[in-house]
């Protein structure tokens, strides 16, 4: 396995192999890496000649600096890891490597999906993530890109920002993968003790129950519900518990009419944010 920190270093070796003509398979991460990254790396690796994996906690993606200060890092761990699966590259620059001096996101106009849930929620968010996928794709020009459906949001985020740049580029949406009592796995997991990451299983558990009533309840009274679960619980803080369609992101109003219905959630365990989200329709 090969690791780059510089880009240019990068880039001449991935000139040779598209040069070859290989696929060239890429995952974006931030580190402190998981099973759920790790099943993105094993479909890149299974479906491309050659699998680049980044590292980089980006700067402008975070509303908030401390919870980019206590952005777990585990770098060693995750290089062996990577090492293990058997991936080809990877890319760890360092913020001056992207953003010179001053880390400052472009603005993006997404349609409109960019303002719902995690959008509305965390101001400038996805223009940071836009900012870093156009910058990473950039330089590592991959054939296929993959993503987690963990975070749906930026998932759709990333196809428009292919469909808007014209890139081409297949962006390949990967499902979640989950601890044992349901918790979506994820880096900031690492700063839940054992008791408060079991207890944190409420967020899929309500995800599921609230399926299971979603054909007997109307939106507003499933609303009520998962809010009334969430204080019952007393742990954590729900953000919003909100149902949109899967493609447009709008929220859903009346089932009547919705495409593809999709639960989000978001809460706090203590400064912990912790996202999921389930189709509703199958
Ligand atoms: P992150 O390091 O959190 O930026 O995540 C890097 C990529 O891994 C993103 O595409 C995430 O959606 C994906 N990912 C994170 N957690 C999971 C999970 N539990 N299951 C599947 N994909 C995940």
């Amino acid at each position: 396995m090969q690791i780059f920190r510089q880009k240019e270093l990068l880039q001449n070796h991935l000139n040779q192999t598209s040069e070859k003509g290989k696929s060239i398979g890429f995952v974006p991460t931030m580190g402190a890496l998981h099973e759920g990254h790790f099943s993105l790396v094993r479909k890149s690796l299974s479906e491309n000649d050659l699998t680049v994996v980044s590292i980089f906690v980006n700067p402008t993606q975070f509303d908030n600096p401390q919870d980019l200060e206590k952005y777990p890092n585990t770098l060693a761990q995750d290089l062996a890891s990577l090492a293990d699966l058997g991936c080809d590259v990877v890319f760890t620059p360092t913020s001056e490597d992207i953003y010179g001096n001053q880390a400052v996101a472009e603005s993006f106009d997404f349609g409109g999906i960019e303002k719902q849930m995690e959008g509305a929620f965390r101001p400038g968010h996805f223009d940071g993530v836009g900012t870093i996928v156009k910058y990473l794709f950039a330089i590592v020009q991959p054939t296929k890109a993959y993503f987690g459906e963990k975070d749906f949001q930026q998932l759709q985020i990333v196809k428009k920002l292919v469909a808007i740049e014209n890139l081409d580029i297949q962006v390949v949406g990967c499902p979640i993968l989950r601890e044992e009592n349901g918790l979506a796995m994820s880096s900031r997991n690492q700063r839940l003790t054992a008791v408060e990451r079991q207890a944190a299983g409420i967020i899929y558990q309500t995800l599921t129950r609230a399926k299971e009533k979603y054909k007997a309840l109307s939106i507003l009274q499933l609303q009520t519900w998962v809010q009334a679960e969430f204080e019952q619980h007393g742990l954590l803080a729900l953000e919003y518990f909100t149902i949109a369609e899967e493609e447009s992101l709008q929220k859903v109003t009346s089932k009547d009419q919705a495409q593809a219905p999709r639960a989000f959630i978001a809460a706090y365990f203590g400064d912990v944010r912790l996202i999921d989200n389930m189709a509703l329709y199958n």
